[in-house]
């Protein structure tokens, strides 16, 4: 990420840097996803006693292999932020470093302690640690939080934890959509309103872009020349670049998807990757809209559906700060249920080795252990190459992953319904799994993707922070989707997804047996043959070997299988 001195980026910075001395002012570090000035120190002290120390770290953006999008994003938002500042008179510091520590302390060492939010990524709070613990780094609360970490030991007693019972709590600590002491419309949750597939009407939201500005444009030569081995596809038009590009995106969200956001919350269509989704979680992630805003916003437009603004809300104030918390409190699953996990030695790749047959080219420097391996029903097997772009002859599998390296975005339902399910059926390690969606998306950072990979996707630290698996046949997505329509397989008939589905549950019928909530389908499972069961076994076994040597599913893979068993029987 190295920059030249005559940049587009370094001319606007120095045109708009503040007269005055380094020495005198008070510095804040400010990290990659701390980009606002309407929390923390910078919201409220006079800017032109401050300065920030901003850092781009190329060791980080080749710790994994990212999506191009993503290193573009947090770039471009970084050096935007960095003139911002410049403009409102805090003098900036902007260098790149072979680390933030280094950056870090270095400065410190000449003038003297900095301060900055606590940090939200793990993996940023552990290369810190000694500078905190030497006083060269002072830590502030992060105030970019709806939720305290007392609020959430306050809210109820676990492991395991429950998200409803935090968004309950959450809601009445905050008064947020309470009407004396009850909840607005008298219930917390419209949860099971929310399920309307989409049928084109209303018309899907045109999703906004941005015209790159010469600080976005050199970023984006920066990544196709110096990060060209990174994955995915750079489109300029579609990063939110500046403080206006993010409140632009919100006012479209506002208007254009939240009136319909509730209804069609868990529809997905091959028409348009988020519906009335509102595409906010990147610039949510990285400070550009701070969360109290934008759930004040939407609890304050009291002319938006209840049922929308309740569904949103439960996404960013209940899934949200919940997930963060449980990473938080697990140190990333690095403790589950009082005991130590085994961790991977190296970041993953996410199968990007196994996919391009060669290792990931991290940077020297790169360090940082690869994060929890547990794995509650055992699944162990490698990301099949389709997560990569190689065709597996499934539609939903394919029409997703396409959306995934063409954009860097997919909504939840696609991500947990469709991409979370299909490896959850073919027992792709929970771990392997986090580290592809954590490459894939441009809002992914280990607090967010880890808990909700790890811990709701696949079920990998069981019933810890859920409570059961989110596995299903291919009734789900016949009935929630438009993809069915389009794919070579019949959901009713010869899709391999209802006997995946079945072999699954054949398979961890042991592992399951004491969650709850899978009593039911155990049992129907229960019903089954063994003929059935050998079938199902068998397409389990085919379809894995497909997918793994890079191919696609056989169009005869469940009429073959359950002919062979009939032959048998
Ligand atoms: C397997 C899986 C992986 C995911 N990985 C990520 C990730 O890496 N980064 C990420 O920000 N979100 C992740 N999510 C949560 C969610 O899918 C995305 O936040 C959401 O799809 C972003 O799109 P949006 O802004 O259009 O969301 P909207 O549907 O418009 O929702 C509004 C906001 O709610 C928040 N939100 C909703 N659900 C969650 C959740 N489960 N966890 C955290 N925030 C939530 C997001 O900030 C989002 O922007 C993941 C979910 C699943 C099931
Ligand atoms: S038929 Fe099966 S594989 Fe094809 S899109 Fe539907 S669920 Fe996916």
């Amino acid at each position: 990420m190295s920059r030249g001195r005559t940049s587009a980026f370094r001319r606007a910075l120095d045109a708009a840097q503040p007269q005055g001395r380094e020495h005198d002012r008070r510095w804040l570090f400010v990290p990659y996803d701390q980009l606002t000035d309407e929390v923390g120190p910078l919201s409220r002290e006079d800017p032109t006693t401050l300065g920030i120390l901003l850092v781009e770290c190329p060791e980080k953006a080749s710790r994994r292999p990212y999506h191009k999008q993503k290193l573009a994003l947090v770039l471009t938002n970084l050096r935007h932020f960095a003139v911002e500042q410049a403009k409102r008179d805090v003098l900036v510091r902007h260098v790149v470093a072979v680390s933030y520590a280094d950056a870090v302390r270095t400065h410190a060492d000449k003038h003297g302690p900095l301060r900055m939010m606590r940090a939200a990524e793990r993996e940023l709070r552990v290369e810190l640690a000694s500078l905190v613990r030497d006083g060269q780094l002072e830590e502030v609360p992060h105030e970019g939080w709806l939720t305290s970490t007392e609020d959430f030991a306050e809210s109820h007693r676990g492991p395991p934890w429950r998200m409803d019972v935090f968004y309950k709590y959450a809601r009445r600590r905050l008064g947020i959509l309470m009407d004396g002491g009850k909840p607005e419309g008298g219930r917390f949750s419209f949860d099971g309103e929310n399920r309307k597939p989409w049928r084109g009407e209303p018309p899907a939201p045109k999703v906004p872009t941005f015209e790159p500005d010469e600080i976005t444009r050199e970023v984006c030569a920066l990544v196709t020349t110096t990060m060209a081995h990174h994955p995915g596809r750079l489109t300029p038009e579609a990063l939110p670049a500046s403080r206006e590009d993010a409140e632009k995106t919100w006012r479209w969200a506002r208007k254009h998807c939240l009136p319909s956001f509730g209804p069609f919350e868990d529809a997905m269509s091959s028409a348009s990757r988020s519906l009335f989704h509102t595409r906010i979680s990147p610039l949510l992630n990285l400070l550009r809209l701070p969360a109290p805003r934008v759930v004040r916003d939407v609890a304050a437009t009291t002319t938006l559906p209840l049922q929308s603004r309740e569904g949103f809300i439960r996404q960013v104030l209940g899934w949200r700060e919940y997930v963060r918390h449980v990473h938080e409190a697990t140190d990333g699953f690095r403790t589950v249920g009082g005991a130590a996990s085994r961790t991977a030695k190296h970041p993953g790749d996410g199968g990007w080795g196994a996919w391009q047959q060669r290792t990931w080219p991290r940077h020297a420097h790169a360090g940082g252990e690869g994060g929890s391996l547990a794995s509650a029903l055992g699944a162990s097997q490698p990301v099949p190459p389709a997560y990569w772009g190689r065709s597996s002859g499934l539609r939903c599998l394919d029409t997703v992953v396409e959306g995934v390296w063409e954009d860097g975005y997919g909504h939840h339902i696609t991500r947990l319904m469709v991409l979370a399910n299909i490896a959850m059926l073919l027992d792709v390690s929970p771990r392997d799994l986090s580290d592809w969606f954590w490459v894939a998306y441009v809002d992914a950072y280990d607090w967010v993707v880890e808990p909700n990979v790890h811990g709701m996707g696949t079920f990998g630290v069981g019933e810890l922070m859920t409570t059961k698996p989110y596995v299903a046949g291919s009734s789900y997505i016949d009935k929630m989707s438009d993809y069915c329509s389009g794919c070579r397989f019949s959901p009713k008939t010869t899709c391999p997804l209802p006997s995946l589905y079945w072999a699954y549950l054949g398979r961890h019928r042991k592992g399951l047996a004491d969650v709850q909530r899978m009593r039911l389908p155990l049992a129907s499972e229960a019903q089954r043959t063994a003929e059935q069961r050998r079938a199902d076994a068998a397409v389990f076994d085919r379809v894995s070997d497909a997918l793994a040597r890079g191919e696609s599913v056989p169009i005869d893979v469940r009429v073959a299988e359950v002919a062979q068993c009939h032959a048998k029987g």
